[in-house]
């Protein structure tokens, strides 16, 4: 007889509320899209029909969330609120000094700007967006040292997320080394693709901070999702729960900044975590100044109760099967379709690689994007582009200056919100666009912000088969045939998507 607890990933959970999503005509999503100056962050959500843009707080709360809030305590300081989550965390994470803010940057931004002086280093497996620009704001420069795995996207090794432990000792030993301010370890590295931090290599990265007198902050937006791919995949740990492996993460740091839009479950929330007395109290007159009085750092009471049972219920060894089991079935109907993805799919997302599904469009042509509005044309699916029009650059004609390593289109799915069918119907519609991809276009930015193009940027369908530019590189440069392989003028910055 088939028990329970042999049907892989069957969500432990059942709906209670539910929230009507649009079905649109394709006349519809059409006339959107243009309204749009094609660019899916001008949509409006009611528009969409399956959001896979991001996974930052867009998951559903439990009853118990729900329950908790009630409970939440508004007073000003002290509240119950505060002194729950304050609990929850130090038990999870062994540290003694926890502040509360309204979301992970700002963690960022208190931790970095109190630690660093102007010249110094921060060392890691791949910085996060908005970590790279907190320390760039104070003063400080990011390296980011990822394992040699990481950049060959079709390799199944299981922990990509690694930090590359030869350059970080060189990196300390070397004539930069006085430099260092810290190291910070991104669990998992959304940078590269969600993919995971092993514990050896975490232990290993541990020691070389010890040894050098270098503090060691986590990221820990999705160190859940990280916990249960060490269970998964790393030897030694396949009979440790993976709030065990999460505890012993933390442990082996001296603090970490954490989005809780993510593995808090919540919908807004973060928090800083430390160790040493002294740099918490001169962060916590930051966070006085800037976010909130520290029993509550800008957060209301019930957020705090919602956020402090969010990370109780993460680790859930039947919640995480069942959300990876998610998104390996979505990489296994993009499989299906012909459409490659980053291997192999880490928990948070899934990277369609648009560079090599549609090698008839150029990098400054955007193949990334084009996919992702011929998944909202043809289904109602947003997803957000990591390639060319994120990271490249173009010259006033157009012509391309910078390209991106490689042109993805990043799937993410919010926890807890879809259901199989859902995920099928991206699959059925991935399957459609890529039987015959030929007639796709390509996009060309018509205005663009000076900063962050991809939120604000207008563009519009340029069909490459008449590509009727002006006078531009488009004669001169041929379509590279494969442009996942695209050189890159900068130091390739991984499959991030921006700042979600
Ligand atoms: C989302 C994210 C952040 C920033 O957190 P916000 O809550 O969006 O401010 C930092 N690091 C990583 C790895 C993230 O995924």
């Amino acid at each position: 007889m088939r028990g329970v607890d042999d049907v892989p990933g069957m969500e432990p959970f059942r709906a209670k509320v539910v929230e009507p999503i649009p079905f649109t005509t394709r006349a519809q999503r059409e006339q959107a899209l243009h309204r749009a100056h094609h660019n899916l962050f001008n949509l409006r959500a009611d528009e969409v029909t399956i959001d896979l843009l991001t996974d930052s707080g867009t998951g559903a709360l439990s009853a118990a969330q729900m329950a908790a809030a009630m409970l939440g305590d508004e007073s000003y300081a002290g509240a119950r609120s505060y002194h729950r989550f304050r609990e929850v965390v130090e038990n999870l994470t062994s540290y003694p000094h926890v502040l509360p803010v309204h979301q992970g940057r700002a963690a960022e931004r208190i931790l970095f700007s109190t630690l660093l002086r102007p010249g110094q280093i921060t060392l890691g497996n791949t910085h996060f967006d908005t970590t790279r620009a907190n320390v760039e704001l104070a003063g400080g420069q990011v390296h980011d040292l990822p394992c040699p795995e990481a950049a060959d996207l079709d390799s199944p090794y299981p922990f990509k997320g690694d930090i590359d432990l030869d350059a970080l000792h060189r990196a300390l030993t070397g004539p930069d080394g006085p430099r260092v301010a810290a190291i910070v370890m991104t669990l998992t590295s959304n940078g590269m693709g969600g993919q995971p931090v092993s514990m050896a290599n975490l232990a290993e990265t541990a020691k070389l901070c010890r040894a050098h007198g270098v503090p060691l902050f986590l990221d820990a937006a999705r160190f859940a999702e990280n916990a249960w791919l060490v269970t998964r995949n790393e030897p030694g740990y396949g009979d440790r729960s993976p709030r065990e492996v999460a505890e012993e993460a933390f442990r082996l740091a001296d603090g970490c900044t954490a989005s809780m839009k993510k593995d808090g479950l919540v919908n807004t929330g973060g928090f800083l975590g430390l160790r040493d007395p002294d740099l918490a109290g001169r962060c916590e007159l930051l966070l006085v100044a800037t976010e909130g009085f520290p029993t509550y750092g800008g957060l209301a009471g019930r957020d705090l109760d919602m956020l402090a049972q969010g990370l109780i219920e993460v680790t859930d060894p039947d919640y995480l099967r069942s959300r990876a089991g998610t998104t390996a079935y979505l990489a296994e109907l993009a499989r299906a379709a012909g459409v490659a993805v980053v291997e192999p799919p880490g928990v948070h997302a899934v990277y369609l690689n648009a560079g090599r599904l549609l090698p008839h469009i150029p990098p400054h042509r955007f193949p990334g994007h084009a996919l992702a509005c011929a998944l909202y044309l043809e289904g109602g699916i947003r997803g957000v582009e990591c390639g060319s029009l994120y990271l490249g650059k173009e010259d006033e004609h157009g012509n391309p200056v910078v390209s991106a390593p490689w042109e993805l289109l990043r799937l993410a799915i919010p926890r807890r919100v879809y259901s199989q069918s859902h995920i099928e119907h991206v699959g059925r519609t991935l399957a459609r666009i890529a039987q015959h991809t030929d007639h796709l276009p390509g996009y060309r930015i018509t205005e663009q912000a000076p900063l962050l193009r991809h939120f604000k940027s207008r563009l519009e369908p340029v069909p490459l088969h008449t590509d009727e530019l002006p006078a531009t590189t488009d004669s001169t440069t041929p379509p590279n045939p494969r442009p996942h392989l695209t050189a890159t003028a900068v130091p390739p910055r991984g499959t991030s998507a921006p700042s979600l």
